[in-house]
C-alpha cells in the first residue's frame, strides 16, 4: 500500500495572520522545488485560516484548523464548525490533540462526534492519540491506544480507507524534547495498524496513514521516517521556523 508521507506543522496557538504570512513566503522559498512525494500540512489557530490559505493557494500545501465543533451551527459561544472551517478555505482539522484532552477537556466520544462532522464537510481528520507518561510507566500503553481508537473510530467501520490520518503522540514526548526512539515508536505504529486490521478492515490498516508526533526535529525526522509503520510527522515547536520545518520537510528518503 502506497501512504504518501505527510509531514504536518501544529502551531498550536501561535503566530498572528501577518506572522503566518510571512512565514509562508520565507518556508516556500526554501521549498523550490516542492518534494512531490511527501504532503505537507499546518494546523494553525482560527485566526490565521484565511490568510494561510492564501498565502499557500498555488501550492500543495494543505492548511488545517486544529479544534473543530461536531454542530454545523448553533448556539456555542466561542466554537467554529466543520462548514465554517472548509468555507475558509481549510483541507483539514487536527482533532483530539493531547492538550485538548489535557487542558480542555476533550473525550474520547467527543472526538468520535468531530471525526463525524468534519468528514461530510469534505475535510481530513488528522486524528491524535497516545499514552501519558505514568500509563507508560504502569505498561498500559497499548491498553490506553485500543481505547482511543475505540471510542475515536466508533461507527466509522464503513468510512472510505484512508479517510483519516492517525497521530500518534506519546504525551511524554510532546513539547518536552524527548522524542520516542524509533523503535518505541515503531512498536506503538505496529500496534495501532494492527488494532486497525482487526476492528475496522485491512484495507483500512494498509491505507490509514500513521504520523508520529512528539520532539520530531531535523535532526530526528529521517530515523523516524524510516520505520515500516511511520507514514508521517505531527510537528509542534520545530514547525513555528521556516528554516527548521522546511529541514523537516525535506527529509532524506533515500
Ligand atoms: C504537537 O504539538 O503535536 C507536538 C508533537 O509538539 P512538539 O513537536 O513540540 O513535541
Amino acid at each position: 500500500m502506497n501512504r504518501k508521507p505527510l509531514l504536518a506543522g501544529n502551531w498550536k496557538m501561535y503566530k498572528t495572520s501577518r506572522q503566518a504570512r510571512e512565514f509562508f513566503q520565507d518556508i516556500l522559498a526554501r521549498l523550490n522545488p516542492f518534494p512531490a512525494d511527501r504532503e505537507v500540512a499546518f494546523g494553525v489557530p482560527f485566526t490565521s485560516l484565511e490568510a494561510a490559505v492564501q498565502a499557500v493557494s498555488g501550492t500543495p500545501i494543505i492548511i488545517a484548523a486544529q479544534n473543530v465543533h461536531w454542530e454545523p451551527e448553533g448556539a456555542f459561544t466561542g466554537e467554529v464548525s466543520a462548514p465554517m472551517i472548509a468555507a475558509a478555505g481549510a483541507g483539514a482539522v487536527i482533532i483530539g490533540h493531547s492538550e485538548r484532552r489535557q487542558l480542555f477537556g476533550e473525550t474520547g466520544p467527543g472526538v468520535n462526534k468531530k471525526i463525524k462532522a468534519v468528514l461530510p464537510a469534505g475535510l481530513r481528520p488528522i486524528v491524535c492519540l497516545g499514552e501519558t507518561l505514568a500509563e507508560r510507566e504502569a505498561g498500559l500503553t497499548f491498553e490506553v491506544l485500543a481505547k482511543q481508537l475505540a471510542e475515536a473510530l466508533a461507527g466509522l467501520e464503513k468510512a472510505a480507507p484512508g479517510a483519516l490520518d492517525l497521530a500518534y503522540e506519546p504525551v511524554w514526548a510532546i513539547g518536552t524534547g524527548r522524542t520516542a526512539t524509533p523503535e518505541t515508536a515503531q512498536e506503538a505504529h505496529a500496534f495501532i495498524r494492527g488494532w486497525l486490521a482487526e476492528k475496522i478492515s485491512p484495507a483500512a490498516a494498509g491505507a490509514t496513514r500513521l504520523l508520529y508526533g512528539g520532539s520530531v526535529k531535523p535532526d530526528n525526522a529521517a530515523q523516524l521516517m524510516a520505520q515500516p509503520d511511520i507514514d508521517g510527522a505531527l510537528v509542534g515547536g520545530a514547525s513555528l521556523t521556516a528554516d527548521g520545518f522546511a529541514k523537516i520537510i525535506q527529509y532524506d528518503r533515500s
